[in-house]
């Protein structure tokens, strides 16, 4: 076996690829990758020795070991396989990057296009150079659809991922401050993000947008465009919005006119997730009774926007992420919920570079006008920048503030619980 068209023959006879020993399935392809603390290389012979069919190594010592296919790069090749299948099928991918509710969206999307098609689309949140190319190479033959989620933290990486996914319909969420340090600034988010449209206006794909983001909308120039959001552009719209605290609004297509959806999804900020779906829908010709049945149905999950009842409290949980952006959405959704007593909890946000200082200060001052009985703030970052007010309390990390509000003990409260994934801030959730 010496080339890519050899592998390939030996991935469609397969038809897995792994590269986790312990996620191990008989006949999978096993690519060894390298991360910071492991080499994929050391568990290659395992992974034969249990079973895989081929061990796609790039270790010298490997070389001629039976089973092992050597190539000079692993991940290139899993890139590469995974672009040569892709370049094999004639089906439309989705691809879909932002700086937030990239899941979500991605996730509503397949719920309204299961309701219709076979799809198949990235599984949690693995939207990287090495989930991208897995997610493709784990799709099902019967796949009639697949949407793909695009992450990235620096520039040039969605051109990169477009190259390996060759999206034919895409979407932006929406651009925001997120990745600041890898982005350098907002505009440099703008054109990370960008790559996206770049490639699909070369390719001559459809993109869907929210008509009403003026950023989304310069970036796309005269290119044309099918646009869901407000106002008679959008050919999918939401009105009579309501968000207490679940989304419900009016759908209307060229098909349907207020029809009434009520979902499980908290904040009016769900409201252009919900809506890109929608229109993804309308355009596969998903008819509007099932895209409701399938919104309708549609639950978060993996601590974000989830709305809880502990006995004790009702708590929005979004411990999922934070950035300046989602940070602003969630608090002026938590403003416009009505409640006597209304506790914050934030946790840092993390990769902000050197508009960290600025942005957490930033967020204090947007904290301070809200009417909430008491804010816990955790983390480094709010370290010596909290007002002199008894309403804010600090703590070093979340163990801390379980200690805090083990002897606050809350009761009949509506709380908010937001911060960086590395606070892990759902943990706090059994003291509430
Ligand atoms: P990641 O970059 O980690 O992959 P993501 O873009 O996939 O994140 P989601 O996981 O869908 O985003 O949502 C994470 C959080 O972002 C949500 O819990 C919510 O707080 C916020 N969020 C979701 N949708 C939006 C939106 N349209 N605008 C602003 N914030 C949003
Ligand atoms: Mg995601």
């Amino acid at each position: 076996m010496s080339n890519i068209h050899d592998l390939y023959e030996a991935y469609l006879a397969s038809g897995k690829v792994i590269t986790d020993t312990r996620k191990l399935e008989p006949e999978s392809i096993y690519f060894a990758l390298k991360g910071q603390h492991f080499d994929g290389n050391n568990f290659a012979k395992e992974a034969l020795s249990s079973g895989c069919r081929l061990a796609v190594v790039d270790d010298e010592r490997l070389k001629n070991e039976k089973g092992c296919f050597w190539v000079p790069n692993a991940l290139k090749m899993l890139q590469n396989l995974a672009r040569y299948h892709r370049e094999k099928l004639s089906i439309p991918v989705i691809g879909i990057t932002g700086s937030n509710g990239k899941t979500t969206t991605k996730e509503l999307i397949a719920a309204v296009l299961k309701k219709k098609y076979n799809v198949w689309y990235t599984q949690g949140n693995l939207n990287n150079h090495i989930g991208v190319p897995l997610t493709i190479l784990s799709m099902p033959p019967q796949t009639q659809v697949a949407i793909i989620e695009m992450g990235a933290n620096h520039i040039g990486e969605i051109a990169g991922l477009c190259q390996i996914a060759k999206p034919n319909h895409g979407l932006i969420t929406n651009i925001g401050k997120a990745h600041l340090e890898g982005f350098g600034s907002f505009n440099g988010v703008k054109k990370g993000k960008g790559e996206l449209y770049d490639f699909l206006k070369k390719t001559g794909g459809e993109i869907f947008v929210n008509v009403d983001n003026p950023d989304l909308l310069e970036m796309l120039g005269d290119y044309p465009w099918i646009g869901y959001g407000s106002g008679s552009k959008a050919v999918v719209r939401a009105e009579e919005i309501s968000a207490s605290p679940m989304l419900s609004f009016n759908l209307t297509t060229s098909r349907v006119s207020g029809l009434r959806i009520n979902t499980h999804l908290i904040g009016k900020y769900n409201k252009d997730n919900v809506l890109a779906a929608a229109s993804v829908a309308h355009y596969f010709g998903v008819e509007e009774s099932l895209v409701k049945a399938a919104l309708e149905e549609y639950v978060p999950k993996n601590n974000r926007s989830q709305f809880l009842n502990t006995g004790r409290n009702h708590v929005i949980l979004d411990a999922y992420n934070a950035n300046p952006s989602s940070m602003q959405v969630a608090l002026s959704n938590f403003k416009e919920m009505e409640h006597p007593f209304k506790v914050i909890i934030l946790g840092s946000m993390k990769e902000l570079g050197e508009d960290s200082k600025k942005e957490h200060y930033a967020l204090l001052t947007d904290l301070e006008k809200l009417d909430v009985e008491v804010c816990f703030l955790i983390g480094e970052e709010f370290k010596g920048i909290i007002p002199a007010n008894n309403r804010f309390k600090w703590y070093k990390d979340t163990k801390d503030l379980q200690e805090a509000l083990k002897a606050a003990s809350l009761n009949n409260a509506l709380v908010l619980v937001k911060g960086s994934r590395a606070n892990e801030l759902e943990t706090v959730v059994d003291f509430l």
